[in-house]
């Protein structure tokens, strides 16, 4: 039987007495993984500058349906990746830890710019400093703004973590316990 690798799918021809090609050996993780990685629906959750540049990176000159995640959604039901761009007032936290509980498992987090991540230029008393003090992130985008290209970089750096990760983490006594650090149970 002859077999043919990439990265992390073995393809394989017809055993013998079987006619033709399309047999394909890999695991059930690594399918879903490359489906889930290669469709996200982003949730673009923007209350200020860097939500411009958001939308530049979505525009035809950077165009992200070339990375499967074109397709916005503005109901956390049907988003699997928040996109938190902006200063996130601490007023609004709650908020947006309640779309962040509205969406459905798996979900993942990417923080663009200063803002979102750290509070940037805005260390005052009405500015949460860095949204990952009421939920998980999983991909930081430096810059303020980031650059089109830094949030592509970031996608891509989600797709990374969406490919490899097993579709049982999330049932797993590590990821409850992150959770609950954040008070989600
Ligand atoms: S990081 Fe800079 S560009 Fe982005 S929201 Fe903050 S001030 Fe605006």
């Amino acid at each position: 039987m002859e077999a043919v690798k990439d990265s992390n799918i073995k393809i394989v021809g017809a055993p013998p007495g079987i006619e033709g090609p399309g047999f394909m050996a890999t695991s059930l993780d690594k399918v879903i993984g490359m489906a889930r990685a290669n469709s996200l629906w982003p949730l673009p959750f923007a209350t200020s500058c860097c939500g411009i540049e958001f939308m530049a990176t979505m525009a035809a000159h950077y165009d992200l349906g070339r990375f499967g995640a074109e397709r916005l959604s503005f109901s956390p039901r049907q988003a699997d990746l928040l996109m938190v761009m902006g200063t996130i007032a601490k007023k609004m936290a709650p908020i947006l830890k309640q779309v962040y509980l509205q969406m459905a498992e798996p979900r993942w987090v990417l923080s663009m710019g200063a803002c979102a991540s750290s509070g940037g230029i805005f260390d005052t008393y009405s500015v949460l400093q860095g949204i990952d003090r009421i939920i998980p992130v999983d991909v930081y985008v430096p810059g303020c703004p980031p650059r089109p290209e830094q949030v592509i970089d970031g996608i891509l750096k989600i797709q990374e973590l969406v490919k490899n990760e097993s579709i049982r983490r999330r049932e797993g006594p590590q990821y409850k316990a992150m959770l609950a650090q954040y008070g989600i149970e």
